[in-house]
């Protein structure tokens, strides 16, 4: 990335943090790594009695008659200032949290027909439960995996800028396109979970991506279940460890993948008991060939669980 674009982006950041008045956007757990609260600027200016004091609702109605306009002229001035720029690339669009016209021509939603098991597209409609080959010879330990994006340039940018690029106020945006891809698994989930970084890699990258996407994702299935009256699944963060350390997975075939990530897993021993009988969702950013998160799967269902699906962001088209 060019200097002058990461400059504009610190910028950017900064002015979150001045505007919830509390640094709240630059908070990082130090368990989990993950951003507290991703307050952005848009979030405060439509919400902006959310962080101020208790005064009286007829005082609080004269300040917010007063203050909202000036906070929308500010908002008008800052992206005057630092316009809102394109979740995958540098380019900058009219509203934040969303693709420039390039990269929604770029992208490849996957969309029904799907095989019920591993999520591959279909050319045809087989019926709401049929297999792929691959899945009718070998069923995978994920019961059921779906995916917003096949992976191609656009959602590799999208889940590389999330990783690499510190583009965490991407989250949201790319939690509710999960939402909206994984709905059917959702319904059904009990315990939502990312896929978890190593200790080491963790203290390198400062969060874990997938654990903004699992976030992201739960607070979707709130929201959605305070309008339906819905049960929604409980956020799980820690609910996996990954007790050894791997090489990137980058490079390898599928069985060198399996045999790279073995045993890296385990259930964090204070979920132990939330795990035995419960349908569980697996968040991660990239499907390649499925051996990270059946791995997760398996030290899962080893501890009782009753099944296990995976969310992804994007997925590779028929890597084996
Ligand atoms: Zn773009
Ligand atoms: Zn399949």
């Amino acid at each position: 990335m060019a200097p002058a674009k990461g400059k504009a982006r610190a910028v950017r950041l900064r002015t979150d943090v001045i505007a919830t008045g509390r640094g709240e956007g630059a908070v990082i757990d130090s368990q989990h790594a993950f951003p507290a609260r991703l307050v952005t600027m848009s979030d405060h200016l439509e919400h902006p009695d959310r962080h101020g004091d208790r005064r009286s609702d007829h005082h609080r109605g004269r300040m917010v008659a007063v203050v909202r306009p000036a906070l929308r002229a500010a908002r008008v001035a800052l992206d005057v200032l630092l316009p809102p720029q394109c979740l995958a690339c540098d380019a900058l669009v009219s509203e934040p949290g969303t693709l420039c016209h390039a990269c929604w021509d770029g992208s490849v939603f996957v969309s029904a027909p799907l095989c019920a098991a591993c999520g591959t597209p279909f050319e045809f409609d087989h019926g709401p439960d049929a297999l792929c080959g691959a899945c009718v010879r070998d069923r995978p330990r994920i019961d059921r995996a779906r995916a917003v994006f096949v992976y191609n340039d656009v959602s590799r940018n999208l889940a590389t800028g999330l990783k690499y690029r510190d583009r965490t106020h991407a989250a949201p945006a790319l939690g509710d396109w999960l939402a909206r891809a994984g709905r059917e698994l959702l319904g059904t989930a009990d315990l939502i979970a990312p896929v978890p970084l190593h200790r080491a890699r963790l203290w390198r990258r400062r969060f874990n991506q997938s654990a903004l996407l699992a976030q992201a994702v739960a607070r979707n299935a709130a929201r959605a279940g305070t309008d339906s009256g819905a049960r929604e699944p409980a956020l799980r963060l820690d609910l996996l460890t990954r007790v050894r350390a791997t090489p990137s997975q980058g490079g390898l075939n599928a069985a060198a993948r399996r045999s790279n990530v073995r045993g890296a897993f385990s259930v964090t021993s204070r979920h132990q008991k939330a795990v035995a009988g419960a349908r569980i969702l697996l968040i991660d950013d990239v499907f390649t060939t499925g051996a990270t998160l059946g791995t997760c799967a398996a030290a899962l269902l080893d501890s009782g669980a009753a099944a296990v699906d995976a969310l992804v962001l994007a997925r590779v088209e028929r890597p084996r």
